[in-house]
């Protein structure tokens, strides 16, 4: 595989970063995980309206216009022979010697890499996940797209070690979000009903397409907060992520949602989503 370090295309066996890199350390650092399908980049203007809104919340003094954002993720989909899967996009705040305190002369360190994945054919699409409810105990800024990803990945683990597929993590009685990818349900009525966007859930890009697309559709969207019984009881449940895109979830902790098979609304919300993501493909 050919990857990018801070400016640079090579092997992935030839990439270095420093041991006193502020993203191996404190997890100092934002990413962004853009989709490939076909061989082209999905909603790519969109992840880099939040990457700089991320590194913005967090002062890391990285500047995406002195940089051909779209030309390295280009490049590395050619190089690559990339057609179905994802490009990794991290910044951390750069390499110093080991501080609490931000440094604030760093230069930032840029890593990019591919992985080819099976996204439209996702085994999971048609068989819909199982899911486990965990407290939510991550920190109150997971709005912002930081590297801190330790409790969700022990999560997620705990869960694939039960033979599930992932968790919903719940705060106050209500769903936040999946381990890597926003919650949503379909009621009987068949409204879709999602969590509004605040400190306490990630911005999901692929979230605010569906939205948006389900809504030209004639689909109601309500976005308000909804409890573990709510989901439960629901006709439909999903997760939407980049690489996810919109994925049936048929059981909560155990018990089916709906039918416990995945169901027409999301069928079709992913159908919807999938058609308009390829009709605005950047290559
Ligand atoms: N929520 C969390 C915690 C995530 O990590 C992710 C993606 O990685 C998402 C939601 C989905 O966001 P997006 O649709 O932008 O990939």
């Amino acid at each position: 595989r050919i990857v990018h370090v801070n400016g640079s295309f090579l092997p992935e066996e030839s990439a270095r970063l420093s041991i006193f890199d502020r993203g191996l350390l404190f997890a100092d650092a934002v990413y962004e995980v853009t989709a490939v399908i076909d061989g082209g980049l999905v909603d790519f203007d969109a992840h880099q309206r939040r990457l700089r809104r991320s590194l913005g919340e967090l002062g890391i003094a990285f500047d995406p216009d002195a940089w051909d954002l779209l030309g390295v993720h280009r490049e590395l989909v050619q190089r690559n022979d990339l057609q179905e899967g994802l490009v990794y996009l991290q910044i951390s705040r750069g390499a110093a010697d080991r501080d609490f305190v931000q440094p604030t002369g760093a230069e930032p360190s840029v890593i990019l890499f591919t992985q080819s994945l099976p996204l439209l054919d996702a085994p999971a699409a048609a068989r819909g996940l199982r899911v486990i409810t965990r407290p939510d105990l991550r920190w109150h800024r997971r709005d912002i797209k930081t590297t801190q990803l330790l409790y969700p990945s022990m999560m997620k683990s705990a869960a694939v070690e039960m033979g599930v597929d992932d968790v919903w993590m719940v705060e106050n009685g209500d769903i936040t979000e999946g381990s890597s990818s926003n919650a949503h349900i379909i009621t009987v009525d068949g409204q879709l009903i999602t969590r509004p966007l605040s400190h306490d859930i990630l911005h999901g890009i692929t979230r605010a397409a569906v939205l948006d697309y389900a809504a030209e559709a004639g689909i109601e969207v309500v976005e308000r907060p909804f409890s573990v019984a709510e989901a439960r009881s629901a006709r439909e449940a999903f997760a939407t992520s980049a690489t996810a895109f919109v994925t049936p979830v048929v059981e909560i902790d155990g018990g089916p949602v709906g039918d416990g098979v995945p169901g027409p609304g999301t069928d079709r919300i992913r159908a919807l989503y999938i058609e308009r993501s390829r009709e605005r493909l950047q290559f």
